[in-house]
Order: structure tokens, then sequence, then C-alpha cells
């Protein structure tokens, strides 16, 4: 590393919260499926921000769509309608099938939103205000304090306890854990359809369906939360489109913005007129003229660049390489996941391996201790792919 690199990290070191223990690595700019650090080294990337940078770096359509808009205006109110979100949440509708759309500048102020609609809808029900909501184990819903406190593990909460009340855990896949919690307070049952830092756990389609049937027998509102796996990433446009149902609520952020920072919540239209109304609810920045620009160009290059055809065809692809890893090595156990939201699971820590591709110029990323997790550009190509296994080959031996 160069003494310019290092004084930077040295200097960050000093300025920055110590919130995570960082790489050693300053990114300077991408191209592509392509990193490059401060000091020219090229990295292959299968993290693309965690889940953010679908349609891959220095995207010159996408930039010059930000550029033309920050020439006009970049913010305003959401006392004021302006034009961009408009046209997004349109667009954010066609996609989804849903009908109302509430935009954030994050995914847990997503998750934020989703909770306040569950709680107003029961109250305005029956007027109670002692609501509960289902959320799962080892689920991740992000870091503030709603959304911790629905995110089924204690090593994020711990430290922060009290969280808000009235919260009953479940485990994904297991309905007989889901029914065990339903109370006549239960207004809502939230998961991911895909858990991700929990460790890439598709939810299956029986668990999906009896959820669903139970919550139109009481009235409660399915809420899935498509932060990480929604937006392409699993093949569909949303990961839930695949299982012939429909949530009542669900969240989206990463790769909405493609890296502008953004997230919403949406809902059916019975949900709309019966939760959240003038007042209730309100963000400064949350939907502003840039961030919905961003909206707006990446739902165009999704259709464009055909990429939910790409995600398709090479996640097959990656599927497949990762098998062959899988039976290759006595130390990975196997391989879970759908699209581009692949984990390959070991019986050992993943850090070193990681590190070490790291210094091979391939950026990964894990989810737990012991599971590499692939979530690259969803314009990645075969190739790409090949050469991720051979540079991983490598550090697993
Ligand atoms: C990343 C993530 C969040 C939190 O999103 P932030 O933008 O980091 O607040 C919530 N849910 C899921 C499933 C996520 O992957």
């Amino acid at each position: 590393m160069s003494a310019e690199m290092q004084s930077y990290i040295d200097e960050a070191e000093q300025a920055l919260l110590h919130t995570y223990n960082r790489y050693q690595v300053v990114f300077d700019k991408g191209e592509g499926v392509y990193l490059y650090d401060m000091d020219g080294k090229r990295y292959l990337d299968f993290v693309s921000g965690i889940a953010v940078f679908a349609l891959g770096y220095h995207n010159t359509e996408y930039n010059d769509a930000l550029k033309a808009q920050i020439d006009k205006i970049i913010h305003t109110s959401n006392y004021y309608y302006n034009a961009p979100a408009i046209e997004a949440a349109k667009k954010l509708k066609e996609i989804s099938g849903m009908d109302r759309v509430f935009f954030t500048n994050s995914g847990a102020e997503a998750i934020e939103g989703a909770i306040k609609t569950a709680r107003k809808y029961g109250y305005l029900k029956d007027g109670r205000t002692d609501h509960e909501i289902i959320a799962m184990n080892h689920s991740f819903h992000g870091r503030t304090m709603g959304a911790l406190s629905v995110t089924g593990n204690p090593h994020y909460r711990d430290a922060f306890e009290p969280m808000i009340g009235n919260i009953r855990f479940a485990n994904l896949n297991d309905f007989d854990s889901v029914m065990a919690q339903v109370t006549d307070k239960t207004c809502a049952i939230l998961f991911e359809t895909v858990q991700g830092e929990g460790g890439i756990y598709p939810a299956t389609e029986e668990f999906m369906r009896k959820v669903r049937t139970l919550c139109d027998e009481r009235d409660i509102l399915m809420i899935l939360d498509e932060i990480q796996c929604g937006m392409g990433r699993t093949g569909e446009m949303f990961a839930w489109q695949r299982y012939g149902i429909k949530p009542d609520v669900m969240t989206t952020a990463k790769a909405l913005g493609c890296g502008v920072p953004v997230g919403a919540f949406l809902m059916t239209e019975k949900v709309g007129q019966n939760s959240l109304a003038a007042g209730d609810h309100g963000t400064t920045y949350g939907g502003n003229p840039l961030a919905c620009a961003a909206i707006c160009k990446v739902i165009e290059l999704f259709e464009k660049q055909k990429v939910l055809a790409n995600v398709r065809e090479v996640g097959a692809y990656l599927e497949k390489r990762l098998d062959e890893l899988a039976a290759e090595f006595s130390c990975v156990e196997t391989r879970r996941g759908v699209g581009l939201l692949q984990g390959l699971v070991f019986n050992r820590p993943v850090g070193d391996i990681i590190t070490e591709a790291m210094e091979k110029g391939l950026v990964l990323i894990n989810a737990g201790t012991s599971i590499i997790r692939f979530v690259p550009s969803l314009v990645i190509q075969k190739e790409h792919v090949d050469d991720m296994i051979a540079i991983l080959r490598e550090c697993i031996r």
C-alpha cells in the first residue's frame, strides 16, 4: 500500500466513529463490475456496495440523468409536488403491483414506516394501543430503534435495550412457530422474503402461502422486507413475485436508487386508505427530486438492459460454479440462495478468506461469521463469475 493511502486510512481512524472494522483499502473509482483503489489497483467486485450498485459503476446514462437533475433542482419539500417523485412512484407501482408509495432515505427508515403503518392500521380497526408485530429470528431490518426492535439477533440489540414493545419472534419457514405467537393483538407479520444478513435463507413457498392465508383470515398485515432481495436480485423485480402471493406492505431500498440514498415503503390501496393519514408521517429529504430521478433512471435501465434476464442466466451459472466449489472442498458445507443473492456456507470462519481475496483483487463480503455472501452488480457476466471462482478457489486452498 502506498504511503498516501495509508495516511488516509490513519486519518479516517482519527475522524470517523469506529463503528466498522474496515478493510485496509480506500476505493477511489469504479468502472462496470470493477473497483479501483487510490493506488490504481483493480478489484473484481462481488459486493456492489452491499447489493446496491445493480447497474455497475460509471453507468453513463444513469450519471447523465443525475447530472441533468442536479442542474434543474436537487431538493424542494414534500409540501410541494415534484415531477421526478410522481414519475418514480408511478414506475414503482407498475413494477410492484402495489398501490401507494412513501419514499424514505434508507432501508431502516422504510421499516420504521412499515411498523407505523401496521400500528395505525390496527388502531383504526379496534382502537387498541397494544398491538403486536411478529418478526423472525435471524432477521435483519436495520439499525434505528424500531428496525432494531424487529431484528431477531441479540448481537445487534443487547446494548440498546429496551426495544420498542410488543414484538414477538418466530422462525422463518416454521409456520407453527408463527401460529404460536399469534394473539388477538397481532397487527402484522414481518419478514425478509430472503433473509440476507442472517445467512441467505429464502422463504419457502409453503411458508409464504400459509402466512398469506393466516393474514387474510385474521386481517393481519403481511409485510415483506425486500430491501436486499428486491429490485431484480432474485431474477424477479421483487422476490415475492415468484410465489404467486402479494404482501399488504413491502419495503425496498439498497438497489432502488443504485447509490443515491433512497428507500420506500409501499402498500395496497386498502392499507393506504386505513393507516397513515395527513400529519401521521413525514420526512424532509425522502423522495426528493434527485433521489427520484435516480429511481426513474434505474427502473428504465433495468428494462432497457434486460437486467432480469441477465440475473436469471448469470445467477444460474453462479449457482452451478458455487455448487462445484461446495463439492470440491470439505470446508464448504453448502450453497444457498436465489439468483444473484447467494451464500457459500463454510464449517469455519471466513474472515481470512475474504481478506486474502482482497489482496488478490476480489471484493467479497460475509453474512455472519461462516458464510461468504455474493451480491454482485446485476449486469455481471459469466466470465466475471469464472474469474471470481478462480481467485476464490486459490484463497480457500
Ligand atoms: C440493509 C438492510 C436493511 C437496512 O437498510 P439501511 O439502508 O442500511 O438502513 C433492512 N433490511 C434488510 C433486509 C437489509 O438488507
